[in-house]
């Protein structure tokens, strides 16, 4: 049975920084599920999909085949046979993907691709749904969170270093908003599994974290150092 380590919580907390240092150290392949919504969300921007439209995302998302590769470890998400991760961590992607993930239809498309992913593979996967609806047998569950304004001040930290023109307070209003509409959607909203360990990020820095990931990894999973 693969070894399957879940991290679920809200944009900005730190989970892709987070999750992949701890694949590193523990040697696990790291699996971006959001990258998979985002890959969804450019097919619909780019063939001008109103996101409005329900009926006609349902109808679009039937013909976005969306797949998985790695480069050394670097996840690499293939939209239609195409190498997107340079097109998905734009923050119009990232609202984009908060829509389109409401829909039952575009979720179901996915979560088979996550399923297998974790079935064949020693895996740490990060998301929204991965402890309470992907994987709710993962031996080891984090919901990784921190205040708004923090993760605002990241994100806006981020885009600053890209040398991207930005507005913290925007920054923080569509975090609050995405955050909304992600924990009140009828499927698979996120919340914290049960059996989750809380991580609140809001004052430790990257390396703490990590370290406290990394000691829960070996303490439910002897034998992994
Ligand atoms: O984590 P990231 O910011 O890349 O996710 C983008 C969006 O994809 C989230 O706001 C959320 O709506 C959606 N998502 C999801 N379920 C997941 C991962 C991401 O609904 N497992």
């Amino acid at each position: 049975m693969s070894y399957n380590i879940a991290i679920d919580g809200p944009a900005g907390a730190g989970k892709s920084t987070i999750a992949k240092a701890v694949a590193k150290k523990e040697k696990l392949i790291y699996v971006d599920t959001g990258a998979m919504y985002r890959a969804m969300a450019l097919f619909m921007l780019r063939q001008a999909v109103d996101l409005q439209n329900r009926e006609e995302i349902i109808e679009k998302c039937r013909e976005a085949h969306i797949t998985i590769g790695y480069d050394g470890d670097i996840q690499v998400v293939y939209l239609n046979g195409e190498n997107v991760n340079g097109l998905l961590r734009t923050e119009e992607t990232g609202n984009a993907a908060s829509v389109v993930s409401s829909i039952p239809e575009v979720r179901e498309k996915l979560l088979e691709l996550q399923r297998s992913l974790a079935a064949g593979n020693d895996c740490i996967m990060d998301g929204r749904d991965i402890g309470t609806c992907v994987l709710p047998g993962a031996q080891l569950k984090i919901y990784l969170t921190a205040d708004s304004l923090v993760r605002a001040r990241r994100r806006f930290d981020e885009l600053a270093a890209r040398g991207e023109v930005c507005d913290l307070e925007k920054i923080r209003a569509d975090i609050e908003e995405r955050d909304y509409r992600d924990m009140h959607r009828e499927v698979s909203p996120l919340k914290r599994a049960e059996d989750a360990v809380t991580v609140d990020t809001s004052k430790m820095t990257a390396d703490e974290v990590i370290a406290e990931v990394v000691r829960l990894c070996r303490e439910r999973h002897p034998g992994s150092e």
